[in-house]
């Protein structure tokens, strides 16, 4: 039996900074490998656009490793049976792999390989691959701790594999194999550590240059976010060399004198931020895996129910609410929309419409190319307000498209049933009068839906809601213990400089606040 040692890719699709590829070469041969569990991609937050996505970047990393001298192995089927058929095969002398923050089935994936690796003693190394930390005790020293991983020196790639005879490296599926439905993106971004590579370089010496201005606004936020959400996600590229990287970007900017420098410091440090907020809503997820399923505050459990008829609208971009609709069909087509858009898209559902945020929240999984369970679900509570510890922000579509869209440019883009309207009504077109649509060849409830909820009255109701909710016995004891164990140590700034806060905000996350104050730039 030949020996070796298994490296099990995950989400991790890169032999660049690997630290278990790197360590196992230093033991033996090895059999890089990736298991394609069709029970995983049948999971209600899977979708064929993020197979794709992830298909793509298998032949990359193939290509990659093939490289080296041995190709990757692909293989169907549940990660146990895949690794006990290679433990009949092969003396496994060790198994190494990332560790990883996944949804609900991965982790108890998971324990099942590790019960299957300690029955069979064989040793399963799984080595951090950001800021996440297992088994965390106390959120005090986090920030450091993830200071110093991602300073710690990239390893280099190994200079070669021994290629292993009589291994066939296996068909990598279609997404039909795997039974996923079809799914049409065209816009869709390119899998692959090449597409990552490039996003990094052109962001950080080009398109990044107004960053901290152009996030928030769709229309902007294509160009001028970095994209690497995708890349981070699947592990195309690691966290630390993209924190790596901009530092030295910073250094060259810094050589300069300031005339030349533009307004470039400001927006690394603003991108730095937010690779820190990566690791630290994963964390969330680590620390206490049913965040995905319940309420982080299980005093605002079951405070909504679901809505079919309005599940639909919103799902589909019909809601009547022009920024809303394009927002979420320029979702469906691409895979992505920036944060702010996000955040309003899973704010007007839980608020506006009073929808269940995890009935939601698996639709934007779905669409979300880079989805990434621990940033998702966190952020789906968060903008729920069923966290307890954020600030409760209840986003006016009416006005979120008028700042950020003034004048209809996305929203033409995005809903051509209302090309014909003009600017002064696109935002709000049930003010047109009869005569008006007619003119303008849009009739509501025909061409287009009349909104389906009025958006001030909806938001208003939804507010004394939870306001009411937050006055339960109980309810602030309760933040307290949640923030002790996921609020951020970074000291908050007050809301000073924007709207107060409004009553119904017991906000105590700092983070939220920085975000909040940072989005509002
Ligand atoms: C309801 C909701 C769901 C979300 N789901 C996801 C998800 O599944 N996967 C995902 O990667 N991001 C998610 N986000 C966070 C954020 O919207 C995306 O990370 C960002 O828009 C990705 O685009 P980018 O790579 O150009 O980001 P940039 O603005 O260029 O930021 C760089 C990187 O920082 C991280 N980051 C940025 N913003 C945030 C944030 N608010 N919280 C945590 N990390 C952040 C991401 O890794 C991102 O790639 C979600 C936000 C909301 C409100």
């Amino acid at each position: 039996m030949q020996v070796l040692h298994i490296v099990w890719f995950k989400r991790d699709l890169r032999a660049f900074d690997h630290r278990p590829l790197v360590e196992a070469c230093r033991h033996g041969a090895v059999l890089p490998l990736v298991i394609v569990e069709p029970k995983l991609w049948q999971q209600p937050d899977s979708s064929a656009r993020q197979w794709d996505f992830y298909a793509e970047s298998l032949h990359d990393l193939r290509e990659s490793l093939a490289a080296l001298g041995q190709p990757l192995v692909v293989r169907l089927g549940s990660a146990v049976e895949v690794l006990e058929l290679a433990r009949q095969r092969f003396c496994i002398q060790g198994l190494w792999s990332h560790m990883e923050t996944g949804n609900g089935w991965t982790y108890g994936r998971d324990r099942a390989v590790a019960k299957w690796a300690r029955l069979h003693s064989i040793k399963w190394v799984e080595i951090p691959q950001f800021g996440v930390i297992r088994c965390l005790r106390s959120r005090n020293g986090w920030a450091r701790r993830w200071e110093e991983r991602m300073v710690q020196p990239i390893p280099s790639p190994p200079q070669a594999l021994q290629p292993l005879v009589g291994i066939n490296p296996g068909p990598i599926p279609s997404a039909s194999d795997l039974g996923l439905g079809a799914d049409p993106c065209p816009g869709r971004q390119q899998g692959g550590r090449h597409q990552g590579l490039a996003l990094l370089q052109s962001f950080l010496v080009e398109r990044g240059a107004l960053y901290h201005r152009k996030l928030s606004s769709p229309l902007t936020a294509f160009d001028s976010c970095s994209r690497l959400s995708v890349h981070l996600a699947w592990g195309t590229l690691s966290m630390r060399e993209v924190v790596q990287t901009t530092r030295q970007r910073r250094g060259l900017i810094l050589a300069h004198p300031g005339k030349d420098r533009g307004q470039w410091l400001r927006a690394l440090s603003g991108f730095e931020s937010r690779l820190h907020w990566h690791c630290h809503f994963i964390q969330k997820l680590e620390s206490q895996p049913d965040l995905e399923f319940q309420e982080l505050h299980p005093l605002t459990a079951g405070l909504r129910s679901s809505n079919s008829e309005h599940l639909l609208a919103w799902a589909e971009g019909r809601t009547g609410l022009p920024f809303v609709d394009a927002c979420m069909r320029a979702l469906i087509a691409t895979g992505w929309i920036n944060f702010r858009m996000r955040a309003m898209l899973m704010a007007v559902a839980s608020y506006h419409l009073w929808l269940p945020w995890r009935e939601t929240g698996l639709h934007l999984a779905r669409l979300f190319v880079d989805y990434e369970p621990g940033i998702h679900w966190s952020q789906c509570q968060m903008q729920s307000g069923t966290t307890g510890i954020n600030a409760i922000r209840i986003y006016n579509p009416i006005k979120q498209g008028q700042d950020h869209d003034p004048h209809g440019i996305f929203i033409h883009q995005w809903v051509p049933e209302l090309r014909q309207v003009p600017a002064v009504h696109l935002h709000e077109p049930w003010l047109m009068s009869l005569a008006m649509q007619e003119s303008v060849g849009c009739l509501l409830g025909f061409h287009y839906p009349r909104p389906i909820v009025e958006p001030v009255a909806a938001a208003r109701w939804a507010k004394e809601k939870i306001w009411a909710q937050r006055q339960e016995f109980g309810f602030k004891e309760l933040a307290k213990e949640i923030h002790g164990k996921h609020g951020s140590r970074q000291p908050g700034r007050a809301a000073s400089g924007r709207k107060r806060r409004s009553r119904a905000s017991v906000a105590t996350d700092s983070a939220s606040f920085k975000q909040l104050d940072l989005d509002l730039s």
